[in-house]
């Protein structure tokens, strides 16, 4: 079927409670910014990137897409999805002014829409068309409960009652604070709650440097820390393979890295343990494909970073060998007709049509902020 148009959007969902902090965040709503894409028999398939809500920097990503992607789109066949890729990722103009950023994420949204037509057209949730699933279980951990701007009791009690309550099996702790010692308490703190079975992952949002982060893995031996994530600066290449050799917890990263290329340096020098593709920070599923194969082919297990809040990764999760686990965080799931969901630990295998991006009339109608 032939597009007929492409329809940008722009969505502002709170988050739980009035604001979350991590070391260098600090965000109120979660953008959903991207497109629906609209077919000459009537199909709409939906794509989006995530954003901290910030409108002047959304607006770059949907204008973007109403002025650099749609004329190249309207008129092409919805189904040849690589051709479209490299038709839009190589357009000289736009590839001169960006192959990450921006017009890279603005296509990560096209691309998702496109698949979600494919899937929606084969009557089969994308992990179904990718090729079906490895797995008939995916372990969720929780993210949602660690934010370095939780307090100390709430983080704790938080903790406690996601794995004694709702069944996790893993958590994740912010850290990166100026002060080394009280990001060590409070995951002293964390791991006499949940016990020393669940998992407990880290994240430092690349605020520290080398020394600091080598500091921290000292005082942090005997916490059984999972991974991780971010430590260092998301470009430094050298400063990750260093702090992988001798840092002695594994390293985890991706969310900030915008190309399979990126990625593969990273593999290639040893530089994480963990691989974190987020397929609205690269350009989409397409591209996600690529650094997961290249992850599998290292033999690195992958854990993708939920941009989407896990509405996407959900169906790549149960299809890819090399995912261990998912990340949930509940922010945007009302927005959904069928939104990702954890019981008892473990992510909902998805079972309607599509890749999981049908946003509900009554999301748009609350959420929607204005295009210009
Ligand atoms: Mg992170």
């Amino acid at each position: 079927m032939t597009i007929i148009r492409v329809e940008p959007f722009i969505l502002h969902v709170p988050v739980t409670g009035s604001s979350i902090s991590d070391s260098t965040h600090t965000l109120s709503h979660w953008g959903v910014v991207g497109c629906r894409i609209h077919t000459d028999d009537g199909r709409i398939g939906t794509g989006f990137t995530g954003t901290h809500a910030h409108l002047a920097g959304d607006r770059l990503v949907t204008d973007c897409i109403a002025t650099c992607y749609a004329d190249l789109l309207v008129g092409e066949d919805e189904a040849d999805i690589t051709r479209l890729w490299q038709k839009l990722a190589r357009h000289p103009p736009v590839q001169w002014i960006g192959r990450a950023g921006i017009t890279h994420i603005a296509l990560g949204a096209v691309d998702i829409a496109l698949w979600d037509l494919k899937a929606q057209r084969a009557g089969q949730p994308l992990w179904k068309l990718l090729g079906g699933a490895t797995s008939d279980r995916v372990t969720a951990y929780n993210t949602d409960i660690g934010w370095l701007s939780i307090p100390d009791d709430e983080l704790i009690a938080g903790s406690r009652r996601v794995v004694e309550e709702e069944g996790f099996r893993g958590v994740k702790i912010k850290v990166g604070s100026a002060d080394i010692a009280r990001d060590l308490k409070r995951l002293e703190a964390v791991r006499r709650a949940i016990g020393p079975h669940v998992t407990m992952a880290i994240d430092a949002n690349g605020r520290w440097d080398l020394p600091t982060c080598l500091r921290f893995c000292r005082g942090a031996e005997g916490l059984d820390i999972l991974w991780f994530e971010e430590p260092l600066w998301y470009d430094d290449v050298a400063g990750h393979v260093r702090l992988a050799a001798q840092g002695g917890i594994p390293v985890a990263l991706g969310e900030q890295l915008y190309t399979a290329e990126a990625f593969a340096d990273f593999i290639a020098r040893g530089a994480l343990h963990y691989v974190q593709p987020d397929v609205t920070r690269l350009a989409g599923i397409t591209e996600y494909i690529r650094v997961a194969e290249a992850a599998h082919a290292a033999r690195l297990p992958v854990v993708a970073h939920a941009g989407d809040m896990s509405q996407v990764h959900v169906h790549l999760a149960f299809w890819h060998p090399a995912t261990t686990m998912l990340e949930y965080i509940p922010w945007i799931r009302t927005c959904f007709a069928e939104p990702v969901t954890v019981t008892d630990g473990d992510a909902i295998r998805p079972e309607q049509p599509g890749a999981g991006t049908a946003v509900k009339p009554e999301a748009f109608a609350r959420f929607a902020k204005s295009l210009s």
